[in-house]
């Protein structure tokens, strides 16, 4: 397994996609999902040529970061995240894609009044029980919850969609996340942005390129299974 080849080949597909949908490439940021994933390997796709970097857990982060202090990495925390813990999420991260609560979000501004995190809220547009994330329904009062908080940058949304095998049938919730950002562009005062949208993994990234992402979250196709 070659992470730089892997790299090669997730920059084709992205490319590809993008084409495909009259996007520039310079509008989707790929996120290199590095939970499970050694420190050398995470040096070895930072070398060939990548910046941003996922985790999903607070404490594999906070073991991981320091072996890898010396390079300038963007670090986004993609998992769920307890309230209990966003102090030192705060820290350790740049950017969190899953706000998943009004709570959460008040731990996370609490905590510091240094410069303004770029939050996503996560949305559950299945209602799968199984997953966090808001519903539609609970959206607005989440995003007026963090307008309240100075230190927190709302800057759109993230998804999960169900697991499908075929990436096509995850195509009507990457669509219905772009609605929803519409919808909320249309009814906010210009301050709020909403224009980043965190769908598509290693799977359907292209369906969700081609669906308006502007940051897809790859794990697999850059590290191999874990
Ligand atoms: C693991 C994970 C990914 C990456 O999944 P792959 O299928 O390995 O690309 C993306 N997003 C989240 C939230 C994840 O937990």
């Amino acid at each position: 397994m070659d992470i730089r080849e892997n790299i090669a080949r997730v920059r084709e597909r992205m490319a590809a996609a993008c084409q495909r949908a009259g996007r520039p490439e310079e509008d989707v940021r790929l996120v290199a999902v590095s939970k499970t994933v050694s420190a050398e390997s995470v040096r070895e796709a930072f070398e060939a040529g990548l910046r941003d970097f996922g985790e999903n857990r607070v404490q594999e982060a906070a073991a991981k970061q320091p072996l890898l202090a010396d390079l300038d990495i963007t670090w986004h925390f993609i998992g769920h995240l307890q309230t209990n813990k966003a102090k030192r999420a705060r820290e350790l991260f740049d950017w969190v894609h899953s706000v998943d609560s009004a709570r959460l979000a008040e731990k996370l501004a609490s905590e510091d009044d240094g410069p303004r995190l770029p939050v996503l809220l996560e949305v559950n547009l299945a209602g799968e029980g199984t997953k966090s994330g808001l519903s539609e329904g609970e959206v607005n009062g989440a995003i007026a919850a963090i307008e309240q908080f100075k230190n927190l940058d709302l800057r759109g949304l993230m998804l999960i969609p169900p697991f499908c095998e075929n990436p096509e049938e995850a195509r009507p919730f990457f669509r219905r996340l772009r609605g929803l950002a519409e919808k909320i562009r249309a009814a906010r005062p210009p301050g709020i942005t909403v224009s980043e949208l965190s769908m598509g993994m290693s799977h359907d990234f292209e369906s969700a390129i081609e669906e308006g992402a502007t940051i897809i979250r790859v794990g697999t196709a850059i590290f191999g299974s874990r």
